[in-house]
């Protein structure tokens, strides 16, 4: 858990990163630099940090070029919404496409059936049989001129049909893409919180079970402190597939904050999902991590975990913060382990925070 003191502590470092390199490369210290610096400092966008140290290897700074560009592609908030907006209009392109061919469709009927009428009124003042063969040839020459248009306007409608369900899957992987956690795969937190709530209304519409998984790393500061961030950041892949093998399909697995991972479990109860947490802290605990250059040995990381059920009367806030006070208690008793709400230990946490 996260105090106050720490997150002031660990954000400085970064701010102070930050400012260090807009001081050694003269550059403005507007929000915006900062940001870009800020991000840099703490190393959690990979793609961000290589973009940056190729500009610095190629030019030695950033140029306002650069900054804008790294800023729209990384960082700007309405980047998502910004290719939406394009994914949009695209569709919209699609859209008037094919009225252009309704419109060619009916101007071509609307042609077919004039070419009747005309047949027809010939037919009506030819004398007898003098001008059949012409009639019927009219005839048959207007009718292939309409399969040919049907033809055609077949074939631009299945390449429309084409575009169209490409531009559906684009869009598809851009909606995938702001609910997943790049680090780890898993649900954001913003895919979290829609989670929680959808989760929260299908247990109570179904008279079902549903457990809530709050998971912290033990000691994680340390372990980042002493061998870096970048390996701290494989410690939280480690997690995260230890969670993702252990919970079935149907649950949702989060990473809810920095190191701490959040997960719902639909249809279990209490006791089942102190089972299954415990099976996710072993599957850690049991790994021995080996620094990736080297193999030299890291040791091993402990998570804690603290378990909560829903009650009638829970919001998502209550729900989390009784699994949250689980986790706490989890850490005061000594950390690597599972403790779930039923826990006297956990009323005693909560009696004693209350004093
Ligand atoms: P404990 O939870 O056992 O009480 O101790 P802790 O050291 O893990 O304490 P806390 O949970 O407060 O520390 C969180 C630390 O996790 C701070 C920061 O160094 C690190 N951290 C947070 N987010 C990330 C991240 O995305 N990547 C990496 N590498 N480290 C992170
Ligand atoms: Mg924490
Ligand atoms: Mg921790």
């Amino acid at each position: 858990m996260t105090t106050p003191a720490d997150e002031h502590e660990r954000t400085m470092a970064f701010a102070d990163i930050a400012f260090g390199q807009i001081k050694a490369l003269r550059q403005p210290a507007s929000p915006r630099h900062f940001e870009i610096w800020y991000n840099y400092a703490t190393g959690y966008n990979p793609s961000l940090n290589q973009t940056i140290n190729e500009s610095l290897s190629r030019n030695g700074t950033l140029s306002e070029a650069d900054v804008d560009r790294i800023y729209e592609t990384y960082i700007s908030p309405t980047r998502f919404s910004d290719r939406l907006d394009h994914v949009g209009a695209q569709v919209q392109g699609e859209i008037e496409q094919v009225m252009d061919m309704i419109g060619a469709a009916a101007g071509s009927a609307s042609d077919y059936s004039q070419n009747l009428a005309n047949v027809a009124q010939k037919l009506g003042t030819s004398p007898e049989g003098a001008g059949v063969r012409n009639i019927v040839e009219s005839l048959v020459q207007a009718t292939r001129e309409m399969q040919q248009n049907n033809r055609e306007l077949e074939a631009r409608l299945s390449a429309s049909k084409r575009e169209i369900d490409q531009l559906h899957e684009n869009l598809q992987a851009v909606r995938n893409e702001s609910l997943t956690d790049p680090l780890t795969g898993l649900a954001n937190r913003k895919s979290f919180d829609e989670g929680l709530t959808k989760a929260m209304a299908d247990a109570r519409a179904n008279k079902a079970h549903l457990s809530l998984l709050m998971i912290d790393v033990d000691h994680f500061k340390r372990f980042n402190d002493t061998f870096g961030h970048v390996t701290g950041d494989q410690v939280l892949r480690l997690v995260a597939i230890s969670v993702k093998h252990n919970v079935k399909d149907g649950a949702l697995a989060a990473r809810y904050g920095g190191e701490e991972f959040a997960v719902v479990l639909p249809g279990t109860a209490l006791t089942a999902a102190t089972t299954l947490a415990d099976h996710v802290r072993r599957a850690v605990m049991v790994k021995e991590l080996k620094k990736r250059s080297n193999g030299e040995s890291l040791g091993r990381v402990t998570i804690s975990i603290g378990i909560a059920a829903l009650r009638a009367s829970d919001t998502p806030q209550t729900f989390i913060e009784r699994a949250d006070g689980s986790l706490y208690t989890a850490k005061r008793n000594g950390r690597n382990q599972v403790i779930n709400e039923s826990d006297p230990k956990v009323a005693a946490a909560v009696a004693s925070k209350v004093a």
